[in-house]
């Protein structure tokens, strides 16, 4: 796809000491996303999160509000979170889905599947320690297929992240499995910053992944990148046919200031535009990966 899928990754875990714009309540977040869409985004993606601490939440209640308000203010893809890091409780990771999939106003349209299970350690150089050390994303395959099928119970699509070579090993496998379906969502996943569990946010930490992107596959790529700045490596995925996921929740880009991630999109867009890439509309997205109609 000529076009530029941007995936607005609105706000993660991510506080405000850095970030003061990072989304929190549901109306922040439908508005954070209505802007970034009128910057360029096509995609939106969402944490729950307690509107006045920030503190992770995982109230289908809650992600379903914050649907409606994205869908009463922008025709934005709708891509929540499966629950990364909350839970390993598969009701718990996938029950806001299922609520959301009652109703076409609060409907997923998209939601990650990390093809991969994990060590997420925060290293803090200056202080010489690990934040965390005993955290493990757990996501086996039986894991992967549960939440799969849950995912296309409520309406929505799996789409693919992809953290090391592995990862784009199982594709082919989860394909034939019914597990994932073409046409295909990808996001290869970089780590920087103080996370040191995928590929380093280089040229040569996304060659790696790109050697193993099995071909043959009906799919469209894009690159996201924990803890660090993607504008930084976006020149080299746009020069290889990617497209951009990336907002505060990764990284608070203080390159630019205290940006919004509207801010961060526009630069996105400035970056595809010199590769000859205009944005793609969220009603080409959905008729690219073959989702159903908003
Ligand atoms: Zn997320």
């Amino acid at each position: 796809m000529d076009e530029l899928i941007i995936d607005v990754r609105q706000n993660e875990y991510t506080g405000r000491e850095r970030s003061p714009h990072v989304p929190w309540s549901p109306e922040e977040i439908a508005r954070d996303a209505a802007a970034a869409r009128d910057a360029g985004a096509s995609i939106a993606h969402f944490h729950a999160r307690d509107p006045l601490t920030g503190a992770p939440s995982t109230d289908p209640a809650q992600y379903c509000e914050i649907a409606r308000a994205i869908r009463a203010s922008s025709d934005a893809v709708v891509l929540p979170t499966l629950g990364a890091g909350v839970s390993d409780d598969l009701d718990v990771r996938i029950g806001h889905v299922v609520r959301m999939g009652r109703e076409p106003a609060t409907r997923a349209e998209l939601a990650p599947l990390d093809l991969a299970s994990t060590n997420v350690s925060f290293w803090d150089a200056r202080a010489g320690r690990f934040v965390t050390e005993d955290y493990v994303y757990r996501n086996p395959v039986a894991v992967l297929r549960a939440l799969a099928r849950g995912v296309e119970a409520a309406g929505a699509r799996p789409m693919a992240v992809a953290w090391n070579v592995g990862s784009l090993r199982l594709l082919e496998p989860l394909i034939a499995l019914g597990v994932l379906r073409e046409p295909l969502y990808l996001e290869l996943t970089l780590t920087g910053g103080g996370v040191l569990d995928g590929h380093p946010p280089t040229e040569r930490g996304l060659e790696a992944l790109l050697d193993f992107l099995p071909g043959g596959l009906d799919l469209e790529w894009g690159v996201l990148c924990f803890g660090a700045s993607l504008l930084d490596l976006a020149d080299a995925v746009l020069e290889r046919g990617g497209h951009l996921a990336l907002g505060l929740g990764d990284h608070p880009y203080e390159e630019l200031g205290k940006p919004t991630n509207a801010e961060v999109v526009a630069r996105a867009v400035e970056r595809g535009r010199a590769h000859g890439r205009e944005p793609a509309s969220p009603q080409q997205v959905r008729e690219r990966l073959g989702l159903a109609p908003a």
